[in-house]
């Protein structure tokens, strides 16, 4: 059989943020019968809980569902993770690319997992800083490697869109645990992945 994604959302979940979202609409002067509206607060409904899953996923679980032990002990890096947040403060996106790096001790993991935990922390209401310190600290937990980098880019809609209207900002956080808080390793990091910074 051909695949089939299939989307779950939960009944319950979707029935009460249809009420509240056919509320917000109306309160902004819109026509909630209109034909093209009609069905908005149940897309936005749906919408919401796809954008906030990662509440649902457990970073660790990821991390430690394919950790292997590896003898490695230079530099992994993933660079260019596409990153889709929403910020707690307006709830408008910030969307932008993470760039993670760690030196293993014994244990390395699927690349494909680092991409899955950024996810699992950007699906949520979120502030760039936290979300950031949120994937270090669940590397360092679950694979405990002599250290991990965390860097990531992104363009506030809510900076974009109103307040200062700042339409080119890019926000860059990073943290770093371990010897990437030392200058030389850290530099490295820096340098392997600056092609990407200077874009
Ligand atoms: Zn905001």
């Amino acid at each position: 059989m051909a695949y089939k994604k299939i989307e779950q959302y939960d009944e319950e979940v979707t029935k009460t943020l249809m009420a509240h979202y056919a509320g917000v609409i109306t309160a902004l002067g819109e026509d909630i019968t209109r034909e093209g509206i009609e069905k908005t607060p149940e897309r936005v409904a749906k919408a919401m809980q796809y954008l906030t899953q990662g509440y649902q996923m457990d970073a660790h679980a990821i991390l430690n569902g394919a950790k292997f032990k590896e003898a490695y002990s230079e530099m992994v890096i993933v660079k260019d993770i596409e990153l889709y947040s929403l910020c707690e403060h307006h709830m408008l996106p910030f969307i932008g690319k993470a760039h993670i790096a760690y030196i293993p001790n014994g244990y390395i993991t699927g690349l494909s997992k680092l991409a899955r935990v950024v996810d699992c922390f950007a699906r949520r209401l979120q502030v760039q800083e936290r979300l950031t310190h949120q994937i270090l600290d669940a590397i360092q937990e679950s694979l405990q490697p002599q250290c991990v980098a965390v860097v990531i880019e992104a363009r506030h809609l809510c900076m974009m869109m109103r307040g200062v209207q700042k339409q080119n900002s890019i926000t860059t956080t990073s943290a770093f645990s371990g010897q990437f808080q030392k200058n030389e390793t850290r530099s490295e990091f820096l340098r392997l992945i600056s092609s990407e910074l200077a874009k």
